[in-house]
């Protein structure tokens, strides 16, 4: 098993804002702010999602909308490198007024109600996305 080592710096809580797109808004801090390594944490409302999963034999993500207010349970994500720039990767669980749950992979068109998000921001090696042709997935990259 390989590993890559990095050291968190610090905890940056984002301001994100009513009508925001939450992972738009996560990226755009990363991208503006040279974040390259991290973790990302939130928790919140969304006025609605968009979420998928990815289908293991087709090969392609299966997106769902779920357009009615929910809870944002949790959002779970990482930052590494994409083509060399921040990329975010998150999944989300989401649940609506009558406790249904829903979750996927993170998509845009995501819309917040309110969030309270924060990145852990780290540095050290850096994991850079690569083509994996076995399961066709932009994967971390740790060497030969
Ligand atoms: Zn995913």
């Amino acid at each position: 098993m390989k590993i890559k080592k990095q050291k968190i710096n610090r905890l940056v809580w984002l301001e994100i804002k009513n009508g925001d797109d939450l992972p738009d808004a996560i990226t755009g801090y990363c991208q503006k702010n040279n974040i390259k390594a991290g973790l990302v944490l939130a928790v919140g409302a969304l006025k609605n999602a968009k979420v998928s999963f990815y289908d293991q034999v087709k090969r392609k993500y299966l997106v769902k909308a779920i357009n009615r207010p929910l809870e944002l349970l949790s959002c779970l994500g990482n930052v590494s490198l994409r083509d060399g720039r921040p990329f975010i990767h998150a999944h989300i669980t989401v649940a609506d007024k009558a406790g249904r749950v829903y979750g996927g992979h993170l998509e845009p068109g995501s819309i917040v109600f309110a969030c309270e998000c924060a990145i852990m921001e780290a540095t050290g090696e850096l994991l850079n996305r690569k083509f994996d042709k076995l399961t066709g997935l932009n994967l971390w990259d740790f060497g030969k």
